[in-house]
């Protein structure tokens, strides 16, 4: 009997990865992830800030974008930025938008894995809930007259979150060309908040809560070692809660490095020139 022509594999040039970041964090945060997994993704990954940089690594390859949003943390200037990633994905044409922070790692095996079980036709919306609860928000319509509640999940930004195309060309009419920030003013919720409002809120489908992905409001300690290699993002604590990193051994002690990000990403790519030499026999 014929055969069924099988799917098309996903390709890692199918996704879209968004970081988002601002110019303080350049050499701080961005850094760190523009050697380690950056450079094993550095076609799919798309950098948005705040500012020029000229000593930004991929400056001038078109894969950072200066979205000419504020550089302060108001909800106006973070939905700026969301807004900016939303557009420049439908631009791309590509399959899957991802988006991360710059204090995320993200393991493009696990992300090209996962997203493979899914069609970018439908409507897919995968990331970790910040909340064991839906929010509850009002909602203004227009003239600011009538308010009324709305419950929804979202996924947190800061353990990162994808969207089919499929899903994200029907976010258009609240997310595109500025929109997402008049959609965000309605709610007065934050970028990650206001993405889940478009999509459980506004169309009715729903957020894939997936255990994969991870943001330093969690206890990143307790994920188990022998699962590290398998979750699609990671995070850590940072200066106010440096303990708050995974635990995984290595040939770098947390001096070394602080946020473990190295440690996971030798591990990932023994072969890198800067990982300690793998011990022989
Ligand atoms: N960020 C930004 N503009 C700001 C402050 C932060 O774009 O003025 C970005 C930052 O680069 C990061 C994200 O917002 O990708 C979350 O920031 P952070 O990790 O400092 O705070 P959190 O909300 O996770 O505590
Ligand atoms: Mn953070």
């Amino acid at each position: 009997p014929p055969s069924r022509p099988a799917a098309p594999s996903l390709r890692p040039d199918d996704v879209f990865i968004a970081v988002k970041t601002t110019r303080k964090n350049h050499g701080p945060r961005l850094r760190l992830l523009l050697h380690t997994w950056i450079s094993q993704a550095r076609r799919q990954t798309f950098i948005f800030t705040d500012g020029d940089d000229p000593e930004l690594e991929l400056q001038g390859s078109g894969r950072v974008i200066n979205t000419n949003c504020s550089a302060v943390r108001t909800r106006q200037a973070l939905c700026c930025k969301m807004s900016v990633e939303y557009d420049k994905f439908i631009e791309s044409g590509r399959k899957w938008f991802c988006h991360v922070d710059d204090d995320n790692y993200v393991n493009p095996r696990s992300l090209l894995h996962l997203l493979s079980s899914f069609s970018p036709s439908q409507d897919v919306y995968l990331g970790r809930p910040s909340l064991d609860h839906p929010i509850e928000a009002n909602e203004r319509v227009q003239g600011g007259r009538t308010v009324t509640t709305v419950k929804f999940w979202f996924a947190t930004g800061g353990a990162g979150f994808c969207l089919s195309r499929g899903l994200a060309l029907k976010m258009s009419p609240w997310a595109s060309l500025g929109s997402f920030m008049s959609t965000a003013e309605q709610v007065r919720l934050p970028d990650d908040c206001t993405v889940g409002y478009i999509v459980e809120g506004l169309l009715g489908a729903r957020l894939l809560h997936s255990p994969l992905f991870h943001s330093h409001l969690e206890n990143l300690q307790r994920l188990p070692p022998d699962t590290l290699l398998q979750q699609v993002t990671l995070s850590y604590g940072g200066p106010e809660n440096p303990h708050n990193v995974v635990n995984v051994a290595g040939g770098f002690s947390v001096q070394q490095d602080p946020t473990r990000f190295k440690s996971v990403h030798c591990l990932l790519y023994p072969d890198t020139d800067w990982c300690p030499r793998q011990k022989q026999g």
